[in-house]
């Protein structure tokens, strides 16, 4: 007997990990993958496409330990494709009182914080392992937690001095999406799935489902026995057309890019978080002109923390990234989104706190600059949506926010547990609408760090 057929809807990373794993462990390869464009062209395509397992709850550290464990495999059996690198998170405050921080890394951690957590206080730099080569084999795991203003200055020439603390965070680093992205539908195509280009209009249950899909030589309908909704910023849309209402919102966030031609971010420097609050580096003046524009006095006043930055391209490369997620306010899911022309001043400006010599391209941004971004598309407690939706035979696999390229393999494993009824890991319930039933959970997550970056 031919295996059941799946119609996922959405080739961005979190659909086609979902068909890969389908396939690859379940053994169901008769996928057909929609969508509107090529793959990994929308979201995925601006991800920062950095990973981490630095979370204030364990079902997060929980599952993205897995996602990372899963891209290790694929490292690993690829010749490292992925570009996997491994040079953690380095978290920077001008705080010497961090419990706060330990605190949450302790709640995130759970039992085993005691073997991961390693402070470096004293003047010994030798158990705190190099990050200077990309290796993303034999780094610990864990945080160091670095307060010997030495080897802060050392290790982190170019950060501010005022830095009192960092806390490196050591299973964290980046890969290539699109790489993995190409490499799971290279498998998929050796085990039968086939893809269409065109956008789902509707979906109609009963026996199956049926799905009409637009396409440049007209309308084509589609039959599955299961269906996927792994739209991205587009999955409530999905839903609606089963009728199904998530609890989804869409929140636009940019980034830069640019060639550092000065050398103001080191080559070997672990993606660089600046965790403190700031009054952006205007000059009176353009403070006060600021002030003076209602649409724009925001700019004036005291900013949240978490501005990036990181070395791009590898260690051979120039360029640098640095992104800034402060906006929290949902916006209507578009094609072609709408960026702030003041993005970059803020951002530089923002970074340049952390990196003073990013100062130098204050109004000289080279020409060649990449504004970009994308939608963080997230429940309002910032975990995601994987699991049966609505009519039999329907799931769903989104709401993966800002971490969706770290954690698409565990995503993409745990949907296709769901669709193949295969046993699931503990997290599994947590993830589907079933968490909504749980009033004293959600309260407790709506009352954590929601780790949005
Ligand atoms: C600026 C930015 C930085 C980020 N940085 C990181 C990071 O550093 N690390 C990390 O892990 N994550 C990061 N993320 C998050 C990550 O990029 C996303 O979580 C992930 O890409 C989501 O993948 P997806 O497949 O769900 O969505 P998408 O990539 O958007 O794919 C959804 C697909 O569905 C298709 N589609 C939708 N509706 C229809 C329809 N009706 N018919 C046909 N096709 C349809 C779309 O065309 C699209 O291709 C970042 C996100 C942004 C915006």
């Amino acid at each position: 007997m031919s295996s059941p057929t799946t119609a996922v809807v959405g080739t961005g990373i979190v659909g086609i990990a979902t068909a890969y794993y389908l396939a690859k462990q379940h053994g169901q390869g008769n996928i057909t993958l929609v969508d509107r464009s090529q793959p990994m062209t929308f979201t995925s395509a601006q991800s920062g496409e950095n990973y981490r397992n630095w979370w204030s709850h364990p079902t997060m550290v929980d599952f993205t330990n897995r996602s990372i464990a899963l891209l290790e495999e694929i490292a690993r059996d690829s010749g490292n494709r992925i570009n996997m690198t491994r040079r953690g998170y380095a978290l920077a405050t001008r705080e010497s009182d961090i419990d706060t921080l330990v605190a949450e890394l302790r709640k995130g951690f759970g039992d085993k914080v005691d073997a991961l957590l390693r402070f470096h206080t004293g003047g010994s730099a030798s158990t705190y392992y190099p990050f200077e080569k990309p290796d993303w084999e034999g780094v610990p795991d864990g945080v160091d937690i670095v307060q010997n203003q030495d080897l802060i200055r050392s290790r982190f020439p170019s950060f501010d001095h005022a830095i009192r603390s960092i806390i490196h965070v050591r299973r964290g680093g980046d890969i290539s999406g699109q790489q993995l992205g190409m490499y799971m539908l290279e498998y998929l195509r050796e085990a039968g799935a086939s893809r269409v280009i065109g956008e789902v209009k509707s979906i109609a249950a009963g026996n199956g489902f049926r799905v009409e899909v637009s396409t440049t030589d007209g309308v084509k309908q589609l039959q599955a026995d299961r269906i996927v909704n792994a739209a991205g910023p587009f999955a409530g849309k999905i839903a609606a057309m089963l009728g199904v209402d998530l609890p989804l919102q869409n929140v636009l966030q940019q980034k830069i890019s640019f060639e550092d031609s000065a050398g103001a971010v080191p080559r070997a420097q672990p993606f660089s978080i600046d965790l403190d609050p700031q009054l952006i580096d205007w000059t009176d003046e353009e403070r006060a002109m600021l002030r003076q524009d209602a649409d724009a006095a925001w700019m004036a006043e005291k900013m949240p923390g978490s501005i990036h930055c990181r070395p791009d391209g590898g260690d051979g490369g120039k360029w640098i990234k640095l992104g800034w997620a402060f906006n929290n306010t949902p916006s209507e899911a578009r094609w072609e989104p709408a960026f702030d022309d003041n993005f970059p001043d803020i951002v530089l400006r923002g970074a340049s706190r952390l990196t003073p010599a990013l100062k130098t391209y204050y109004g000289r941004l080279p020409r060649g600059m990449h504004h970009y971004g994308g939608y963080y598309t997230m429940t309002k407690e910032n975990w995601p949506l994987i699991g049966p939706m609505g009519p039999e035979g329907a799931f769903m696999n989104c709401a993966l926010s800002g971490y969706g390229t770290m954690s698409a393999c565990a995503a993409g494993e745990l949907c296709a547990a769901w669709i193949a009824n295969a046993p699931r890991p503990a997290y599994a319930d947590g993830f589907s609408m079933a968490r909504y039933a749980n009033a004293q959970m959600m309260a407790s997550l709506l009352d954590t760090d929601k780790g949005v970056l």
